[in-house]
C-alpha cells in the first residue's frame, strides 16, 4: 500500500448512493455503475425529483445524468 494520495483527473457524476464521483457508463445504454460501492443506476428519462422530462440525446455524455429542470440526479438504483 502506498502512503500517497492517489489523485485523478477524471471525475465521473457522483453516485446517487455513496456521493463518491466514480460513476461510469456500462454497456448498455442508460446505464450506469459506480466503481466505488458497486451499485448499479438507470438513467430515467423522466426526473424522479421533480418529474421533468429529459430528452437523452447522448447516453455517454456525463452531463445529461442531471437534471436541467432541478438540478438533481436522474439516476435511480436498480
Ligand atoms: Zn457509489
Ligand atoms: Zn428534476
Amino acid at each position: 500500500m502506498s502512503a500517497g494520495t492517489e489523485h485523478t483527473t477524471q471525475s465521473g457524476p457522483e453516485c446517487p448512493s455513496c456521493g463518491e464521483p466514480w460513476l461510469r457508463g456500462t454497456n448498455l445504454p442508460g446505464r450506469y455503475r459506480c466503481l466505488h460501492c458497486l451499485h448499479r443506476f438507470e438513467l430515467r428519462s423522466e426526473c424522479p425529483h421533480c418529474g421533468a422530462h429529459s430528452t437523452i440525446a447522448r447516453m455517454s455524455d456525463t452531463a445529461n445524468v442531471i437534471c436541467r429542470n432541478c438540478g438533481g440526479s436522474m439516476l435511480q438504483p436498480i
